[in-house]
Formats: structure tokens, sequence, C-alpha cells
């Protein structure tokens, strides 16, 4: 399976780095992981099409940790903290060129 071997959030760019065990790096950044939060409140405001809240500190990481191994959780400065990202969905939200040839939602 397909895990991150380094991460290194980048608070100033605000992205999320990160080097897989294939070798390959990700920068996702802040926003993405909020616009795609799989949390149960996060998917439920999706799915009624409400506009997901964006303010300064929706988007401010203040912590990071993993969850068993297979996914990891994030902290944010709105004090949501409910998304568990598995490894292989987080995966999913690398823009780069590579991962994302014919998506541009991200
Ligand atoms: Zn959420
Ligand atoms: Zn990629």
């Amino acid at each position: 399976m397909i895990a991150p071997r380094k991460i290194e959030p980048d608070t100033e760019k605000r992205e999320l780095r990160v080097l897989w065990t294939d070798g390959h790096r990700s920068a996702i950044p802040f926003k993405a992981l909020r616009d795609h939060c799989p949390c149960a409140r996060c998917r439920t405001a999706r799915e009624s099409g409400r506009a997901p809240l964006q303010m300064v500190l929706t988007t401010k990481l203040l912590g990071w940790k993993r969850v068993g191994n297979y996914a990891l959780h994030f902290a944010w400065g709105d004090s949501h903290s409910e998304g568990i990202f598995a490894f292989d969905f987080l995966r999913g939200l690398c823009p780069c060129g590579t991962c994302t040839p014919f998506r541009d939602d991200i």
C-alpha cells in the first residue's frame, strides 16, 4: 500500500508536502484538504450543496497525526478535526500533473 514516508506542512504556502513510499511528492493545498474533508459533517454540507465555510482559520493547520497505519488526521484553526484522511484518499488529492492529467477540480 502507498503510504506517506514524510509529511511536512508548509504553513506559509498553506500546503501539505508529502513524500510517498513510492517516491512521489505531493503538495496538497490545505484548502483542497478542507474542501474534500471526508467527515460526516462536511460530506453532508457538500451533498446539500452548501458552500463549505471558508475563512482564514479554516485552512490554518494546527497539527496532524497518524491514525493507525492507514490514515492521517488534521486539526484546523476553526476547531474542526473530524476528518480522517486515508492514505489512498489523500494521494487522490494530489494536484500534480501526473496524478490529475484530466482533472481540474482541485
Ligand atoms: Zn470535515
Ligand atoms: Zn501527484
